[in-house]
C-alpha cells in the first residue's frame, strides 16, 4: 500500500518534469515570431510553473493534532522516511475544534487528530472530517474502532486502569469497588470533568444506568484522600507520598514511569505502584478509550492525508505507538511493550465508544451535582 503510494508520487515528479520541459521548449520556439507573442508565452509558461508548484505542494501534509510532540515525532519521520510526504504539524494542548471551525474553508489542515472519542465525536458532529473509503483502513481497524461513515480510525486504545500501592494484595478489581468503604480516605483520582475520566463514568451510566452509577461516585466521592485533581501520573506520586492507596489512571502512564530513568521522580513514582486492570461487574470487561484520526473536510491534500491515514495503520507505526507510548496497537499481531504486557491481558469492554458517548453529558452534570470535584 505505502509502496503504490510511493510509485504514484514518483510519478508525479515526472509528469511535473515533462511539464517543465515543455514548457521551456515552447518558450525557445515561440520567443522568435513576435514581441506579442512572448507576452503570452511568459503568461503561458507562468501559468504552467505555478501549476508545477501547486503540483509540488501536494508532497506536504498538513496535521493539526493534540498529541504531545514526544510520540508524534517518530511516526512523521518514518512516515516522511517512507513516502517522500512532509508533514507540518500544528501541536494544540486543546482548542483544536474551535480552530478548525475557525478556519472554515480555507483552512489548511488535511488531518485532525485526537485523544479521546468524545473529542472524535464532537469533530465528526461539527462536519469537520469528511468521510473516507479505504478497505486497507477497514481491514485493519476492528468495526467499533472506527466510525461507520468513514469520518474517523482509532489507532491506539488506552485502557484506564488500577493503579494501587505494592503492598496491597489484589488479585483483581472492578471499578464498582472504588466505592467500597473499605477504601475510604484511600482513593486518588483527578478531575471528574477530564474527558479520561468523563468517559469512564459515561461507560458506568452505559451499563448500569445513572441512578446507580450516581449511588456509586458518592461513594468514590467519600474516599478521596484528596481533592479530584491533577494528572494521572500525580496518582502513583502520591501513592508513594502515602496520600493515598489507590485509584484510576491510565496505563500507557505506568509504562511511561515504570521505564523512566533510574532516579528520576517519574521512576519512582512508577516503582510505587501495581498495575490491575480493572472490569465492569457487569461486562467483565475493562474500560478502553481511543487515539484516532480523519481525514479533514477541506483537505488540500486529500490523498496525502489518506495515506498518513494507512501509514498509520501500518505494523511499524502500530509498534511505534506501542513502544514510543505505551498504547494498544488496534492492529492485529503487533507486540506490546514488555512492560505494558507484564500488566497482564487486556480483556477489553466491548460496549460501543458511541453509545458510552451518549452518556457524556449525563456524566459531566453528575460530577457537578456530587460536587465531585470541590
Ligand atoms: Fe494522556
Amino acid at each position: 500500500m505505502l509502496h503504490r503510494f510511493y510509485l504514484g508520487f514518483n510519478r508525479f515528479t515526472t509528469q511535473s518534469a515533462q511539464l517543465n520541459n515543455i514548457a521551456a521548449t515552447a518558450a525557445h520556439w515561440l520567443t522568435k515570431v513576435s514581441a506579442l507573442t512572448s507576452v503570452v508565452i511568459t503568461t503561458l509558461a507562468l501559468a504552467l510553473s505555478s501549476g508545477v508548484q501547486a503540483q509540488a505542494q501536494t508532497q506536504t501534509i498538513n496535521l493539526y493534532t493534540t498529541r504531545e510532540p514526544g510520540l508524534m515525532k517518530p511516526l512523521l519521520e518514518a512516515f516522511t522516511a517512507h513516502t517522500g510526504i512532509k508533514v507540518a504539524t500544528v501541536f494544540l494542548k486543546d482548542g483544536l475544534l474551535e480552530r478548525v471551525k475557525a478556519e472554515g474553508v480555507s483552512s489548511p489542515a488535511d488531518v485532525l487528530m485526537a485523544v479521546d472519542i468524545g473529542n472524535l465525536l464532537d469533530l465528526s458532529e461539527s462536519k469537520l472530517f469528511q468521510a473516507i473509503h479505504s478497505e486497507a483502513l477497514n481491514a485493519a481497524i476492528p468495526a467499533p474502532l472506527r466510525s461507520n461513515d468513514g469520518t474517523w480510525f482509532a489507532f491506539s486504545l488506552r485502557d484506564r486502569v488500577l493503579y494501587a500501592d505494592k503492598s496491597l494484595k489484589l488479585e483483581s478489581f472492578r471499578y464498582e469497588d472504588l466505592a467500597s468503604p473499605a477504601y475510604k480516605g484511600k482513593v486518588c483520582i483527578r478531575s471528574g470533568q477530564h474527558p479520561y475520566n468523563n468517559a469512564l463514568i459515561a461507560s458506568m451510566i452505559a451499563h448500569r444506568g445513572v441512578a446507580q452509577t450516581e449511588q456509586w461516585l458518592r461513594g468514590v466521592k467519600a474516599n478521596l484522600a484528596r481533592k479530584a485533581a491533577g494528572g494521572d501520573r500525580d496518582v502513583a506520586r502520591d501513592i508513594l507520598g502515602g496520600i493515598c492507596d489507590l485509584g484510576l489512571a491510565n496505563a500507557y502512564y505506568a509504562g511511561q514511569m515504570k521505564t523512566a530513568a533510574t532516579g528520576t521522580d517519574a521512576r519512582k513514582w512508577g516503582d510505587a505502584i501495581q498495575v490491575i486492570r480493572p472490569t465492569f461487574a457487569q461486562t467483565g470487561g475493562t474500560f478502553v478509550n481511543i487515539s484516532g484520526a480523519g481525514v479533514a473536510a477541506h483537505a488540500p491534500n486529500k490523498a496525502g492525508a489518506i495515506a498518513f491515514l494507512k501509514y498509520l495503520i501500518s505494523p511499524p507505526a502500530q509498534n511505534l505507538y506501542a513502544r514510543v507510548n505505551f498504547e494498544y496497537p488496534v492492529r492485529q499481531g503487533v507486540a506490546l511493550d514488555p512492560t505494558v504486557e507484564s500488566f497482564g491481558l487486556l480483556k477489553a469492554d466491548l460496549t460501543p465508544l458511541t453509545e458510552i458517548a451518549k452518556h457524556r453529558k449525563e456524566a459531566s452534570l453528575l460530577v457537578d451535582r456530587l460536587g465531585f470535584d470541590r
